[in-house]
């Protein structure tokens, strides 16, 4: 019997917490051979998965958001994965058009000037490529963790996406920080080096800057933006 999407989450649903992260992404490619994606934007998390998908050759794309706004840090830890893993991530950058016309009008860092100049450019730098980059998949793999902020406290492990028409799956979501800096350090994964000066998640360098021990990590990004109005749309109603 074919299930339909919505069926199979329901059907796996219950399964994240009682099978490995290996077994689980072993069973998603066979249900949808070809279709499983995961994003990466070399954080911590982000590597722990890579390194789990690599190691284990699961036959799932990885791909990154290349904004073009990145932090130097961030491509050299690009390029230090692609070495260690012999592998080479898949980048979507921004539509060249849209791109040109956007800065042009607005100027380079039209961000810091209106909420809705930012969601111009997360739109053009991110969500549009995003979409592109999810097209024809079944699965979308996310490094998303239940600590980074209060709205993620109650988000289920395997999730439905309307908005991008795609079961979401976190296989890190209940992990704690500790247990993730474990893994790396253990299996000598390569990291982005603001993690270490208190960078949590890291996305463009004109839009992230490290936070406080036990503060939100909203907090590290948009900082002269209303905290209601964090939001990029790669995830709806959380930062990424
Ligand atoms: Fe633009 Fe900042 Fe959004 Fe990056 S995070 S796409 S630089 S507004």
């Amino acid at each position: 019997m074919i299930l339909s999407l919505k069926e199979y989450i329901t059907q796996i649903t219950s399964e994240p917490g009682e099978v490995s992260i290996e077994e689980f992404l072993l069973k998603s490619t066979e249900r949808f051979p070809g279709k499983v994606t995961f994003s990466t934007s070399f954080s911590y998390e982000d590597q722990v998965i890579t390194h789990k998908i690599l190691t284990n050759n699961f036959p799932i794309s990885i791909f990154t958001l290349d904004t073009g706004r990145l932090f130097p840090e961030t491509y050299s830890v690009w390029s230090a994965t692609n070495e260690k893993y012999n592998t080479h991530i898949q980048a979507y950058t921004p539509d060249h058009s849209l791109l040109e016309n956007f800065v042009s009008e607005r100027g380079p860092n039209s961000f810091y000037e209106s909420v809705q100049n930012r969601k111009d450019c997360c739109y053009i730098r991110k969500v549009d490529p995003l979409k592109r980059a999810l097209k024809n998949n079944a699965m979308w793999i996310t490094g998303l963790r239940a600590e980074h902020s209060i709205d993620r406290h109650d988000m289920p492990q395997v999730e439905w996406d309307e908005g991008n028409q795609i079961i979401k799956y976190h296989p890190l979501l209940h992990w704690t920080f500790d247990a993730v800096k474990e893994y790396i350090n253990e299996n000598n994964i390569p990291y982005n080096p603001l993690h270490d000066k208190g960078f949590v998640s890291i996305g463009c360098a004109p839009c992230t800057r490290a936070i406080r021990p036990g503060e939100d990590f909203r907090a590290g990004r948009w900082w002269w933006e209303d905290s209601v109005k964090k939001e990029c749309g790669l995830h709806v109603n959380v930062v990424d």
